[in-house]
């Protein structure tokens, strides 16, 4: 049941959208698989939602536009949720905007903050309000996904990790310590999110249906194709520590302005925790031109296109959880 059908008699299924090939595939399922739809959806609502990170690549950008115009059409309940709608932290506008206010970076050997700060808490926060605006539930953000579950259960929500990435299902933690408002942790011992709130384990469920399903990336990308529909980019933002030496280069030749960014946002970090006892960048020990300076030895002579094959076949798969 799709959005203009909306019954508040009936519970609803969420679908985190990345803008990339598998969570766009699981919406290309839930509109056209028959199948599909009688094992996922049920009798049930239908939202699918995004959120804006600040900083994706042009070809995820231009993918989400082309969602925002096709999803009405097809009565899927598709939001891309950005700053202006009031749902992002105030410290965390975007990944740059974060960097910039307290010269951070993400590094490998960091806690996966902005994870937690671009996309799942500013996805609950809008899923909240939307809980609100459907079912008329009042009273705070965790408070309104107790009211669903106290009428239908736990809140189902779908995340689109593909076969092989089985490795990202997050598991509860045992600590559950009092959310703080926003986290800023970025410095090396930070534990980071990696707990679930209470209200979270107690009230949301997550199904993984690409990987109860065993379809891999090859598998998204021939279900997209095959309904007929544009075949997007894997996407992740561009100051991503987790991008791999092609994709480093990638980003230095098509957005070297950007490239500069990088370097100077991770320079001002360095230079902020220089009394530190230990002081990584983005990529460890190991400086962001030294890293890119290897990477160009491999792949200095790989074609813009050829360098686009590679992100457009291979995903980027971030350790991330969710
Ligand atoms: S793509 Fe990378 S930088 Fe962006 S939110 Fe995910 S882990 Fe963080």
């Amino acid at each position: 049941m799709m959005a203009g059908l909306f019954d508040p008699h009936l519970p609803t299924r969420v679908l985190f959208v990345g803008g990339g090939q598998d969570s766009v595939a699981l919406l290309m399922l839930c509109q056209h698989d028959i199948g599909f739809r009688e094992t996922f959806l049920g009798k049930s609502n239908f939202c699918a939602l995004m959120t804006d990170t600040g900083i994706e690549y042009q070809e995820t950008e231009e993918y989400v536009s082309w969602l925002k115009q096709w999803c009405p059409t097809v009565g899927i309940d598709f939001t891309f949720v950005t700053p202006d709608m009031g749902f992002h932290g105030a410290t965390w506008q975007s990944l740059t905007d974060q960097m910039e206010r307290n010269n951070n970076i993400m590094g490998v050997t960091f806690a996966k903050s902005c994870t937690d700060n671009l996309k799942i808490k500013v996805s609950y926060r809008f899923l909240a309000q939307w809980l609100r605006d459907h079912y008329g539930y009042r009273g705070n953000d965790p408070s309104v996904f107790y009211q669903y579950r106290h009428y239908f259960g736990k809140l189902v929500s779908w995340i689109g990790f593909a076969a092989g990435e089985e490795s990202r299902v997050a598991h509860p933690g045992p600590k559950t310590p009092a959310e703080p408002d926003e986290y800023v942790l970025f410095q090396e011992g930070d534990t980071g999110p990696a707990y679930i709130p209470k209200w979270r384990k107690l009230c949301v469920e997550h199904r993984y249906p690409l990987l109860e399903l065993g379809h891999d990336r090859a598998a998204c990308q021939r279900i997209i194709a095959v309904y007929g529909y544009p075949i997007p980019y894997p996407s992740n933002c561009m100051f991503c520590p987790f991008q791999n030496e092609v994709e480093i280069v990638y980003l230095y030749r098509t957005h070297p302005d950007r490239w500069q960014q990088w370097v100077e946002r991770k320079a001002a970090k360095l230079a902020k925790f220089a009394q530190s006892k230990v002081n990584h960048g983005v990529k460890g020990k190991l400086a962001l031109p030294q890293y890119l300076k290897k990477a160009l030895e491999k792949y200095g002579h790989w074609s813009v296109e050829q360098l686009r094959e590679y992100r457009f076949s291979h995903g980027h798969c971030v350790v991330s959880k969710y």
